[in-house]
């Protein structure tokens, strides 16, 4: 379930390992799992070790930890063997439909995406 803005979340038990995980990377700022309730053939988050709740409130010092992320959900999607293009979501507060306050990249693929999202 979600937890409060700024607070500990899912998330963080993933992280540290409470709650058990099957990681598909992990390295020093970040870990990549699958979605618990995938909505394509593929669909893994890439999640920052460091708990920023929203993208809205990264500060310019996590720059290089946000394209980290992104160059992890790539590397991750090729493992994956998604050959034929994927989708890279992050979902911004309530009107982006957030749930979990622990910023994450969603990547979906294996199916044709569809235009606009919904
Ligand atoms: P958001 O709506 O915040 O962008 O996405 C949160 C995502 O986290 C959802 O797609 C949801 O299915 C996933 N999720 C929530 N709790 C868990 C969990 O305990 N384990 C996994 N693997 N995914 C989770």
């Amino acid at each position: 379930m979600a937890g409060e803005a700024g607070g500990d979340t899912v998330f963080g038990k993933i992280i540290r390992k409470e709650i058990p995980c099957e990681f598909i990377h992990e390295d020093d700022k970040c870990v990549a799992f699958k979605d618990m309730a995938p909505q394509a053939p593929v669909h893994f988050l890439v999640v920052p070790k460091k708990p920023i709740s929203h993208l809205s409130k990264a500060e310019d010092s996590d720059a290089e930890l946000l394209g980290h992320l992104m160059i992890i959900g790539k590397k991750c999607a090729a493992k994956l063997g998604l050959s034929n293009g994927y989708r890279l979501v992050l979902n911004e507060g309530r009107d982006g439909g957030q749930s979990v306050f622990h910023i994450h990249l969603h990547v979906l693929g294996g199916r044709q995406m569809e235009w606009p999202p919904g």
